[in-house]
């Protein structure tokens, strides 16, 4: 179990700029005093109390802080250092600076299949790193990868964002109706018993995106995708993927299937023929094959307008509830709505969580 030290953050980083924001709270630059190496500080705000609807249960951070710990991993975001106050945990962690693997992907004027599998190698790598550890992401999208450094020749993948990670324990089963629409397992919307494979289909999903910039499941709504996931209703439209490699389909085929049994593993897909090709016909299908580049920059430009609309309309809900508060305040000197404010300020995010991302 990591050390929570019961001491302030700001005693030894300098806090600056906001790098992002996730369902608890932000993740800000860290400067540490003593050496001045960079970091991030994840800040997680914590429930006040168990019955409290508002912030993050302090066993859920604890749980993130053991996986984080247990996966050491070139792609897989390190964890430094845990500061724990009252209200607070903050998690300082490796500086992840490249921002997303979409937007970096979404610059370029046109990408060959290897390229890509120069990245989907890294990511798998990750995750069988983490499924040999018996532990899922269970929240794998395209904001959850990122890049460590975009002017390296080959820019390596930091897989970030644990906060929904479950380790396995045997005998036990897990079930969990959480996750991002467009991303999750048929299981986890029929709330089944989860395996480690439901981060398999989830890499199916990101796969076909990164092919062809189309959506495999996506309806006009949640509830239309999650219905498409359930029926498996899917298909290669030749318009999208005119230019995808056969390999590369049936690579997407062989997890996009609903018995999760069946489904490949991470060190399978690792062997696959697309990934690792075994003759020179297979490897000159990848480097002959492209993304489909003109759709790709359109799915990220809406991924990306969805999720700043997402935010704005946070924020507007925060200012809403916040003068909601004050009222109440007047009104009623509501007790300790001081400190309500400041989990109002966390929930809508939470609510929303699922929802970032979606419909893009
Ligand atoms: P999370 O709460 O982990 O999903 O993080 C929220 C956002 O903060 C992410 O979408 C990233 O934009 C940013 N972020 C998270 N971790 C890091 C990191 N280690 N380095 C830089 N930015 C990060």
């Amino acid at each position: 179990m990591a050390h929570f030290r019961l001491q302030n953050v700001e005693d030894f980083y300098e806090i600056g700029e906001v790098l992002g924001s996730g369902h608890f709270g932000q993740v800000r630059e860290l400067t540490e005093q003593s050496s001045g190496t960079l970091w991030a500080g994840k800040f997680l705000k914590l429930q006040r109390s168990a019955s409290s609807r508002l912030g993050v249960e302090r066993r859920s951070v604890e749980r993130e802080v053991e996986i984080l710990q247990a996966l050491p991993h070139a792609h897989i975001m390190a964890l430094h250092d845990v500061f724990d106050s009252r209200a607070e945990i903050v998690l300082v962690v490796e500086l992840i600076s490249g921002g997303e693997l979409f937007d970096f992907i979404a610059e370029k004027e046109n990408l060959m299949e290897n390229e890509a599998i120069g990245f989907l190698k890294q990511i798998l790598s990750g995750v069988a790193f983490m499924h040999s550890k018996q532990i899922a992401h269970f929240d794998l999208k395209p904001e959850n990868i990122m890049l460590s450094d975009k002017s390296a020749e080959l820019p390596e993948i930091k897989i970030i964002d644990f906060g929904l990670a479950q380790r396995f324990t045997p005998g036990e089963e897990y079930r969990s109706l959480c996750g991002t629409p467009q991303y999750i397992a048929p299981e986890v919307v029929n709330y089944e018993p989860l395996t480690v494979a439901s981060d398999m289909w989830s890499m199916g999903v990101i796969t076909y995106i990164l092919l062809s910039g189309m959506s495999p499941f996506q309806g006009d709504s949640d509830e239309e995708t999650l219905r498409n996931i359930v029926d498996m209703k899917y298909e290669f439209e030749d318009q999208y993927f005119s230019a995808t490699s056969d390999m590369a389909k049936d690579f997407i085929q062989k997890l996009l299937i609903k018995d999760q049994s069946e489904r490949m593993t991470a060190e399978e897909c690792l062997m696959h023929p697309w990934i690792k090709p075994l003759t020179h016909r297979q490897a000159a299908s990848r480097s002959r094959s492209s993304i489909n580049m003109k759709n790709f920059k359109k799915f990220n430009a809406r991924r990306k307008w969805r999720m700043s609309y997402n935010m704005v309309w946070v924020c507007n809900r925060l200012c809403r509830l916040q003068l909601l508060c004050k009222q109440a305040q007047e009104d009623e000197e509501l007790r300790s709505c001081e400190s309500d404010q400041e989990d109002i300020a966390i929930k809508p995010a939470s609510l929303i969580r699922r929802r970032l991302s979606s419909n893009s």
